[in-house]
């Protein structure tokens, strides 16, 4: 049936919602589209964190996946926070545009289908828990609709009830890496045993990836086999001085 539905919607006329030109299904553009997703392209990314890895990195991961590997196995995300697809990500989380969120699970299908295979064989979808203040203030989890939405595009199980977050954390934008992980330490939870299946954890942003990281413990301590990071838009880490940094903040 999900097929049937999502073939329908692609050929339903839209307006593009960055350029406002036509388009389908309330989808980009072509043009858009190709400008959105031109670094899939031009930039190698760590394997494990998705980030753009430094010129002078030989290997397949990011000196900071090297020094301190995240619990997940690996990240895919659709494209890079930045503009103009943070105003698109800004309009679903802050103005309620939930239609975003197919056109959001559309472009990261397509990064999952670009990625190496193996990977993909997750088993089921887990959004990442929003807390009880923003889904009070939202009135939906960004996470949830983009989970709910890929479920839909790619036939792969969706989960709700695995994964709880237990209490509020404190705001994240101001803190350096290593507060942020100590700040959600503990925040998730399952509270029961899971089958030793491939988890897809999905999030609207990553930006050092310490929520992900945070999700995937309780995950991996509940017994599921492995995590796989899918996340619509990956903060770009460049290579500063002596280490990545940010170049936005987001949430975690
Ligand atoms: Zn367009
Ligand atoms: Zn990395």
């Amino acid at each position: 049936m999900y097929s049937i539905l999502n073939s329908i919607r692609n050929r339903m006329h839209s307006q593009c919602p960055l350029c406002l030109l036509d388009a389908r299904g309330g989808r980009l553009c072509v043009g858009c589209l190709a400008d959105a997703t031109a670094d899939r392209k031009g930039i190698e990314r760590c394997l494990q964190c998705a980030s753009w890895l430094a010129k002078h990195d030989k290997s397949m991961r990011c000196q900071t996946c090297m020094d301190n590997p995240p619990i997940f196995a690996r990240a895919v995300c659709a494209f890079d926070y930045g503009f103009p697809m943070d105003m698109l990500i800004n309009g679903f989380k802050e103005q309620g545009k939930l239609a975003y969120a197919e056109m959001f699970a559309s472009m990261l299908c397509g990064s999952m289908k670009e990625s190496s295979g193996e990977m993909f064989d997750v088993d089921f979808l887990i959004p990442v828990p929003a807390g009880v203040s923003s889904l009070l203030r939202r009135g939906f989890n960004p996470a949830g609709e983009i989970a709910r939405a890929l479920a839909s595009l790619t036939g792969i199980r969706l989960s709700r009830n695995w994964l709880f977050r237990d209490r509020h954390a404190l705001p994240q934008k101001t803190m350096t890496l290593a507060q942020r992980r100590q700040s959600v330490e503990g925040l998730y939870r399952c509270d029961r045993r899971l089958p030793p299946v491939w988890v897809g954890l999905v999030d609207d942003v990553m930006t050092t990836g310490s929520t992900l990281n945070a999700c995937a413990q309780a995950l991996i301590d509940a017994g599921v086999q492995g995590v796989v990071a899918l996340v619509v838009a990956r903060t770009p880490q460049v290579w500063q001085n002596d280490g990545y940094v940010s170049r936005h903040t987001g949430s975690a």
